[in-house]
């Protein structure tokens, strides 16, 4: 298998054996030598992550932005990719898209993550699940398939926001309910008028209003400014109960992504999700048969907010001189990427679904001239 981690320096946490650079080591969770594999386990407690409380200005005031470690920011002029790398180490490529120019960012802040996921897949074990994938997948060229690719795998925490808030909602609208009476009509059949009954239906509406508090805990929202939502969506949900307070020990042999959405942008997105969800609920509330001119109007007090990081494995591979990207879940393994197309299977696809529907076509033909001889 032709798969290779693109090198990260390892930071800081110099091995009590022989004093090599040690990188947190998926397997086992513990910091491992790079040079005589001694392991030592890095101090964490299960504790409820600190939220902050959200206000309307957005000052970085309330949260800290010490990351227990020398970092600086990246930025790829190629795909606007942000990233976290060590200070010590010159980035020689974007880990996103793999292009030599990247400049650094001068004086930029980043709010530390509050907690974080670390890595539960190793790197091989991630690199085993996107063969498991590509071999399952349709319309892709069989050298594809079958074959080695070329691909470098580099392991990054992606950035999210979550927000909780206390919501309390003032509606009004009116509400319909549906209702039937029987209606006496007339028609002609035959050149006879005759008389028949129907059941015929009505609205009644009246107005109706309420207050309806709810709490939302931990919305999610993802900060990244590298993935598409799509492939994001389809690398599946993280199980936030395996949340670990931030450490930097985790960080190390890997890459932080910095955070593209602000966390202004990011409230705003929780909101709107909040609001959808407020609807949803008001109306079916509400009740009846139909609902009109309903109008919300929410205080979302107690805001907090957290500021996580979670495991991606990202990797990009070439294939037939284009490029294509896939990531793997750090935690669960569930694979989302682009593939190369096989244009031969395509086509014949298409070819095989034509000759069908002109068979159909064809059978209907003979069938429909024979039935009316
Ligand atoms: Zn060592
Ligand atoms: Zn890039």
């Amino acid at each position: 298998m032709a798969i290779d981690t693109q090198a990260i320096s390892a930071i800081g946490f110099p091995c009590s054996a022989c004093g090599g650079p040690t990188r947190f080591d998926a397997d086992s969770q513990r910091l491992k030598c790079d040079y005589c594999g001694t392991d030592q386990p890095i101090e964490n407690v299960l504790l409820a992550p600190k939220e902050h409380r959200l206000t309307d200005d957005d000052a970085d005031e309330t949260a800290g932005t010490d990351w227990g470690v020398a970092q600086q920011a990246m930025q790829c002029e190629q795909c606007g990719g942000q990233s976290l790398i060590p200070a010590t180490q010159t980035a020689a490529s974007c880990v996103f898209c793999g292009s030599p120019k990247v400049l650094v960012q001068q004086g930029s802040r980043s709010i530390r993550p509050e907690s974080v996921i670390p890595f539960r897949l190793s790197v091989k074990a991630a690199a085993e699940r996107f063969y498991a994938w590509k071999r399952k997948r349709w319309f892709v060229p069989n050298a594809f398939k079958k074959g080695d690719i070329d691909a470098k795998l580099t392991g990054i925490y992606v950035p999210y926001w979550t927000f909780d808030a206390e919501t309390t909602s003032v509606y009004s609208a009116e509400v319909g309910v549906h209702h039937y009476r029987t209606v006496t009509k007339t028609r002609t059949v035959n050149g006879k008028t005759e008389r028949y009954t129907e059941q015929e239906r009505y609205t009644v509406w009246h107005s109706t209003s309420g207050v309806y508090g709810r709490s939302f805990d931990d919305v999610l929202v993802p900060a990244s400014g590298q993935y598409d939502a799509e492939l994001l969506e389809k690398l599946g949900n993280f199980d936030l109960a395996q949340l670990l307070p931030y450490k930097p020990e985790y960080l190390s042999g890997f890459i932080a992504e910095r955070y593209s959405v602000s966390r202004a942008d990011g409230w705003q997105r929780a909101e709107e999700r909040m609001h959808e969800t407020l609807s949803k609920e008001i109306r079916s509330k509400i009740g009846g048969d139909e609902i009109r001119g309903l109008r919300i109007g929410t205080d979302y007090g107690d805001r907090t907010f957290k500021h996580l990081l979670l495991p991606v494995w990202n990797a990009r591979y070439v294939y037939k001189a284009k490029p294509y990207r896939f990531m793997v879940n750090g935690q669960t393994g569930l694979v989302s990427g682009r593939v190369p197309r096989s244009g031969v299977k395509i086509t014949l696809f298409v070819l095989v679904c034509l000759a069908v529907v002109l068979g159909a076509i064809g059978l209907y033909i003979a069938y429909g001239s024979n039935a009316s001889v």
